[in-house]
């Protein structure tokens, strides 16, 4: 992805530094923070997610599901000025379909965004409303919703209204895996993992899973490319894989 012009009404901080101070000592895996840290000296702070508005965030944590970017991109481009949940809401399917035609299983993807905007309509489309609600039982609300998984419900949650919730994706097990992070298996247990190293810190959770991707991205394939990688050889441990490019 992109840098974003979009940055969670402007709430957090710059730059996204984990204060130790705000972790709890017993807890610590000092080499989350060592991931960290590396990644941000190499990429900085990348002002996710790109977007211009939550419901864009929202409509995009769902577009993206099973496709690349790009794809995604065409297809928020196909609404124009029509991105708003109102809009949503209101279209007939087939139209809709054709609107996000672009980023693939469209079919399923529309009644998808029908129905997240059908929830995010019980909250009157506040952002606000919706913040003033518990995380877990938001969370728990998305995940009933037809089409949102763990890695979809998380996104939205941190990146379309700014709660402290970890998001997991692929690029993170294979990160854990290969650094190597002891964080166990399954969405849960590194989510868990990661939020009990780490400050409650929206700012902090919404660059790291950032820097995880554009490291994954840019290094850590399926087939590793480790030359130039700043995980490859790190200060307090080296990254475990270590083939040529
Ligand atoms: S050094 Fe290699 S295996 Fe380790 S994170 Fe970087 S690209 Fe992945």
């Amino acid at each position: 992805m992109k840098s974003a012009g979009f940055y969670l009404q402007g709430k957090h901080t710059f730059p996204y530094r984990v204060n130790r101070r705000n972790i709890s000592q017993c807890m610590i895996d000092e080499k989350v923070l060592t991931v960290y840290e590396t990644l941000h000296a190499r990429y900085g702070d990348l002002h996710w997610w790109p977007a211009k508005t939550p419901y864009e965030v929202i409509v995009g944590a769902v577009l993206t599901q099973n496709t690349a970017w790009s794809n995604v991109e065409k297809a928020i481009a196909n609404f124009g000025d029509r991105l708003e949940p109102e809009f949503v809401a209101d279209v007939g399917l087939a139209e809709l379909i054709e609107i996000i035609r672009p980023s693939g299983f469209y079919n399923q993807k529309a009644v998808y965004l029908k129905a997240v905007t059908a929830w995010f309509a019980q909250y009157g489309y506040s952002v606000q409303t919706v913040q003033s609600e518990p995380l877990a039982k938001l969370r728990t609300e998305l995940l009933s919703v037809k089409g949102v998984g763990q890695e979809t419900a998380d996104s939205i949650l941190l990146y379309a209204f700014g709660f402290p919730t970890f998001v997991v994706d692929a690029y993170t097990a294979r990160l854990c895996e290969r650094y190597p992070l002891d964080a166990g298996n399954g969405y849960i247990a590194l989510k868990a993992f990661f939020e009990s190293n780490l400050p409650p810190d929206t700012a902090v959770y919404n660059n790291y899973h950032a820097l995880i991707v554009i490291n994954g991205k840019e290094h850590c394939h399926k087939k590793p490319h480790c030359e130039g990688c700043p995980l490859r050889y790190t200060e307090r441990i080296n990254c475990k894989v270590h083939l040529p490019s």
